[in-house]
């Protein structure tokens, strides 16, 4: 079952002397029995010095023939990330990974099918690194990167680039950000929603969430339609939950909301004119969004609508930097649900 976690992780030490005696291989003995644990001591750090060694064949020497092009993916991929450390401890084989110049590294626990010492199969998980089945491109440009599972990395990075350059330009480093965008594309939806296990997807076809490294999740086969300006459009939104962080799940969903949606407005005509098109079906009296309208389907396009009216409001009154300078300790703003709604109804009277 489901058995991958990603938690706050500080480097693990490398494995102990037990491991170390078995760091010749992973071929079985001739008369091992077939088994089914979790892990055996010394199979992630025969992974760990072949990936060191750059040697595929000696990695993939340490999955059975059915499961070769599982061992493949795996080599391609960590051959390709900045950090790769694997443990299997305590009875889990855990994979912690990073991107680039991430400053935050991600763990797996893979529940492991072993046949002879050999890894067999990989279970599958919720959530799943975008990496569990697919050989995945890495691009990176500083604090860019971009890991897909699609094998299409490069218009990913230019549109990160784009994103990140506009939500600096909206003022994000006030909240600590320090320009560090990255996004992840799974393979397809089924993929996009295992990737996804505790976001709140919905409809919707990429989310950012933290593990603890705040990344953006992009579904890749509904970005197959996406033109250049739709993809920097989406990642310019999430760009900002990214540069958000963890200050994000203490602010009212609609303020959080309502900051990407002002940020990306002016900059994405299509999510613009999908604003402002929910908003000509709502009457003058509606107020701020509740949570649930985000995740349902026929009210979430008139949320972000209201949300950004409120914020855009916000900004009226108070300046943008002003109102950046609160999101972190947002009750002591003063600021209120009545004088939110109000603000957000003299927004939309001004733009008729
Ligand atoms: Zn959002």
């Amino acid at each position: 079952m489901a058995d991958l976690v990603f938690s706050r992780f500080g480097r693990r030490s490398l494995l102990g002397a037990a491991a170390l005696a078995v760091l010749g291989g992973c071929t079985a003995p001739a008369r091992a029995p077939l088994r089914t644990p979790t892990a055996p001591v010394g199979l992630a750090a025969a992974l760990r010095d072949a990936l060191a060694a750059r040697d595929q064949a000696a990695f993939t020497a340490c999955f059975t023939a059915g499961a070769r092009t599982l061992g493949t993916a795996w080599f391609v991929t960590w051959t390709r990330l900045a950090e790769v450390d694997l443990t299997d401890a305590d009875g889990a084989f855990a994979v912690t990974w990073r991107v680039g110049a991430e400053p935050e590294s991600s763990r797996a626990e893979l529940t492991l099918t072993l046949a002879g010492g050999l890894v067999d199969a990989v279970a599958a998980a919720t959530p799943a690194p975008v990496w569990l089945r697919h050989a995945c491109a890495v691009a990176t440009n500083g604090p860019l990167g971009v890991l897909a599972a699609t094998g299409e990395a490069d218009p990913w990075l230019d549109a990160a680039g784009t994103a990140a350059a506009r939500v600096g330009d909206a003022g994000a480093s006030r909240w600590g950000w320090q320009g560090d965008l990255v996004v992840e594309v799974a393979a397809d939806a089924l993929e996009f929603r295992h990737r996804a296990a505790g976001a709140d997807v919905g409809a919707a076809a990429a989310y950012t969430t933290r593990d603890p490294q705040p990344v953006v999740v992009v579904d890749g086969t509904a970005a197959q339609a996406w033109t250049a300006e739709d993809r920097a459009g989406l990642l310019t939104h999430e760009g900002v939950h990214a540069a958000q962080g963890t200050l994000r799940d203490r602010l009212p969903r609609w303020l959080g909301e309502g900051v990407a949606e002002w940020v990306t407005r002016p900059l994405w005509p299509a999510g613009a004119a999908a604003d402002a098109a929910a908003l000509a079906g709502l009457p003058a009296e509606v107020g701020l969004p509740a949570d649930a309208e985000f995740t349902d389907p026929a009210a979430a396009a008139g949320a972000y609508a209201r949300a950004e009216l409120a914020v855009a409001g916000l900004v009226a009154a108070y300046g943008r930097d002003r109102v950046w300078d609160w999101l972190p300790a947002w009750a002591a703003s003063g600021i209120d649900e009545h004088e939110a709604t109000a603000l957000l109804h003299a927004e939309r009277a001004r733009r008729g």
